[in-house]
């Protein structure tokens, strides 16, 4: 019998339609409900376990159509498949028909012995009787689409505003088509979607309409000339925006004088040269039916064994160093099941070519990440694209275009793909300038890697500068200078000089330890996410690992690591080691980086959600065998457990007692690890700094998270490039707290560490020497020149800089205190 599940946010409501249907019926149905959540506070949403189980329970080889509400229950639903067999999946049909008609009409054919077909037609074609009684003519998904509509009028435009159609542009552009009896339908050419009705908000959100991209409108009625007359003028008004006031604060502000564009700085060092304008093609393609399907799947197996084959030698390129590990990422993408299945089917079961059925799967997938609200994910729909025309291109025997500079250039771009930005020649390239990207992306990562300034997410302007203009960038702090005059050459040619002496001095004196000149000894130690890394760290002189970001063995996979992988890792890094000591933080994960095998969904506001060790308080199964796995390790070496965003004195001690919980079970089991090893928490939220004094009590040291907390203190995302720059940690308002947690710390007796981006700017170094830090831990690359910074201080003297620092009432006037008092320094 054909199984029908409902799943929706209310329990109520599902239930209600259930009755409703087995009404009409007599209750001779497989009806099974997934509604709710276990959460008597919050009781609304959906749980894909719940879906999973409601399908299991009606799951019949007959087939089960699942029918839902809205929003996550898609989501829900869709992760359902993922925890069923593959024969099994093949039988669930998801539904977009409207829930309650919809399951009234497929429970009343299931019931009549319909096959599945038939049932989700009827399911599909619910609203055609209600639609008909009140006189309406309903699109479906069935009916002709536009484009082979002939009375359809069309026109295509392009979006010109700064936002595409997003949020209060695509709520003008529903109310107007709204506004008309005609039948309106939109399509994103550029991405090309299928169309969608324009009077739905939802489906022109997905539509992933951005500044640049063309759309198609497509109408039909009698009032079909005004409607589309009327959508011409809010397209050509700018949906009424004004995009002046979406300039990030930093291009309006009075230091920001003319000639001078502000970005986000993302791979250091100085630039001055010609601009070169770089346009990247990509490969455009055409859908035709193919009939020998299975020579067409061999044809793209072929064309992704190409690519694949490509980037294995992007891999061993000696230049890119360990940053080609990000092709590592892409050969994923390329084996991805939930990438190859959707293409597998089109090309199957709809028979489309290979390049059609590639490039759309490809395009949906990539849309997904973009549309999400952390800007670190949305760059990972970049990678996506990347891979996407790599294979696109080896289907069309097409090679990569290279970037031919006849003289040293700085490359001007919106963005660069990772294939770009690995195959630039280092002698010819100086500097890379993109208006999108953050620091980030994985063109940022490779740039630092290859060496290359690089500013990103700079004001569009200079992609209008012809090829030649002189620009100069600083990727230290993001400033462009458009044609530059001689004084500021001189000045940044001089701080290049400065800064490759200062490096190589640095470099030189690398693994002593970092002593201010009246003997303060600071530990440095180094912030890394993989054993690579750590091996990178103890090259560059550092004393130890002050951070272990423990998220990239959760990253790009599809169920969590084992105890025994993690085991084997934290093992690895420590042999890498050898006894200095690693601070392991716990699984810092959550609404910004949904993992979905972690039952992790997109939050509305995800710095404010289910982060770090509030996830893991919920997760324990999750977090014990993240622990257990780390206890098992530190037999032997010198680990330091760290618990991330921890808010309040509750989630520490529960956290504690946890911990305590596993050691428990392990010292039953004879299984060994170090009894002594410290306890600490991150300092990062400001409630944790307001409460420094009882968290310090509870706790063996702190480490003081300045990436986040700037970002909370001065409510700025920090990956957001419109606010970014807000979020300073030189602020006073942040060196206040960092003052005020190393006065709790030293005040109970205990070490406290500052592991943000900030440790490794040279100019905060003797701020945070003045201010009293036990220990910095930085990214390893910028060791060798924080250790040199503090050789050259007094400590005293940095005491009274730090507090000088302490009343300033910007990060500017910060910085400017600290270069000239250093200028200043024998
Ligand atoms: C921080 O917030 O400063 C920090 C070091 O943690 P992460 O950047 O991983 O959030
Ligand atoms: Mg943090």
């Amino acid at each position: 019998m054909i199984g029908i599940v409902i799943v929706s946010h209310s329990k109520q409501l599902a239930a209600g339609v259930r009755e409703l249907a087995a009404q009409m019926v007599g209750g001779d149905v497989a009806l099974a409900v997934a509604a709710g959540i276990d959460d008597p506070n919050n009781p609304l949403g959906t749980d894909a376990m719940q879906v999973y189980q409601a399908i299991e329970s009606v799951y019949s080889d007959d087939g089960v159509i699942v029918l839902m509400d809205l929003g996550s229950a898609l989501l829900s639903a869709e992760m359902a498949l993922e925890f069923l067999s593959e024969t099994q999946r093949k039988k669930i049909y998801l539904c977009e028909a409207p829930l309650v008609e919809g399951a009234i009409a497929a429970t009343i054919s299931a019931a009549s012995g319909n096959s599945i077909e038939q049932v989700i037609a009827e399911a599909r074609g619910a609203l055609t009787a209600k639609a008909a009684q009140l006189g309406i003519d309903v699109i479906t998904n069935n009916q002709q689409t536009p484009t082979n509509n002939p009375h359809a009028v069309q026109i295509q435009l392009t979006v010109a505003n700064r936002l595409g159609l997003h949020a209060r542009p695509a709520a003008r552009f529903v109310a107007t088509a709204a506004k008309f009896q005609a039948q309106i339908q939109v399509r994103n050419v550029t991405r090309n979607t299928d169309f969608v009705r324009a009077d739905s908000i939802n489906q022109v959100a997905t539509l992933g309409v951005r500044q640049g991209h063309e759309i198609a409108i497509a109408v039909t009625g009698i009032d079909a000339e005004a409607a589309i007359a009327a959508l011409q003028q809010l397209v050509a008004d700018n949906f009424g925006e004004d995009d002046s006031d979406l300039l990030p604060p930093v291009i309006a502000a009075s230091e920001t004088v003319e000639g001078e564009l502000v970005g986000i700085p993302a791979s250091l060092g100085v630039a001055i040269a010609p601009v070169f304008q770089y346009r990247p093609t990509t490969v455009q393609v055409e859908e035709y039916i193919v009939e020998d399907t299975a020579s067409e799947w061999q044809r793209l197996q072929t064309a992704i064994q190409t690519a694949t084959q490509d980037l294995q030698s992007l891999q061993r390129a000696n230049q890119l160093g360990d940053e080609a590990e990000i092709f590592s990422a892409h050969l994923l993408i390329l084996q991805d099941p939930a990438l190859l299945e959707p293409v597998r089917q089109r090309i199957f079961s709809h028979h489309q070519n290979a390049e059609f059925a590639w490039k759309s799967t490809i395009d949906e997938l990539a849309h997904n990440f973009d549309t999400l609200d952390d800007a670190y994910l949305q760059e990972r729909a970049n990678d996506i694209t990347d891979v996407g025309q790599r294979v696109l291109r080896s289907l069309r025997g097409i090679t990569i275009p290279t970037i031919e500079l006849t003289q040293p250039s700085i490359i001007v771009a919106t963005d660069l793909t990772p294939s770009d930005t690995a195959q630039l020649d280092t002698t010819k390239v100086l500097g890379i300038c993109t208006t999108r990207g953050s620091a980030t992306s994985h063109t940022a990562i490779l740039a630092r890697s290859l060496g290359i300034p690089a500013v990103v997410g700079v004001p569009a302007a200079v992609l209008h500068l012809a090829n030649g203009t002189l620009l100069a960038i600083d990727g230290t702090n993001g400033r462009v200078w458009l044609e530059p005059d001689t004084d500021t050459i001189t000045t940044l040619q001089a701080k290049r000089e400065a800064k490759l002496q200062a490096q190589q001095h640095a470099q030189a004196t690398a693994h002593q330890p970092a002593i201010t000149r009246d003997r303060k000894r600071v530990t440095i130690a180094a912030n890394i996410g993989s054993v690579a890394e750590a091996k990178i760290a103890i090259q560059n002189g550092a004393e130890g690992v002050g951070l272990l970001r423990t998220e990239f063995l959760y990253l790009n996979r599809t169920t969590a690591p084992t105890e025994e992988e993690q085991f084997a890792v934290y093992q690895a890094i420590a042999e890498v080691l050898d006894r200095r000591a690693l601070i392991i933080r716990t699984l810092d994960i959550g609404g910004d980086k949904p993992l979905h095998y972690l039952g992790l969904h997109s939050e509305p506001n995800p710095f404010l959600g289910k982060r770090g060790i509030r996830f893991c308080l919920e997760n324990q199964d999750i977090f014990k065998t993240q622990l257990r796995a780390i206890l098992r390790a530190s037999y032997g070496h010198q680990f330091k457990i760290m618990f991330p965003m921890v808010a309040t004195v509750q989630e520490v001690q529960a956290a504690k007692e946890i911990l305590a919980e596993v050691q428990t079970q392990l010292r039953r089991a004879n299984i060994p690890f170090d009894e002594t090893m410290q306890v600490g928490i991150m300092v990062e939220i400001p409630s944790a700094v307001a409460i420094a004094d009882q968290l310090a009590t509870e706790v063996d040291f702190l480490s003081i998270g300045t990436n986040d907390l700037s970002q909370y203190m001065m409510a700025a995302d920090r990956t957001n490039s419109q606010v970014a720059m807000l979020a300073d940690a030189l602020h006073p308002a942040v060196l206040r707290s960092i003052w005020q947690t190393v006065q709790a710390a030293h005040s109970s007796g205990i070490w406290v560490g500052l592991c943000g981006e900030l440790a490794a700017d040279a100019v905060a170094t003797p701020i945070l020497v003045g201010l009293g830090l036990d220990e910095l831990s930085l990214n390893p690359q910028a060791i060798p020149i924080v250790k040199h910074a503090i050789s050259e201080l007094n400590a005293v003297e940095a005491q009274a800089i730090a507090q000088r620092a302490l009343n300033l009432d910007s990060a500017d006037r910060v910085r400017e205190l600290v270069s000239s008092l250093m200028q200043k320094a024998p």
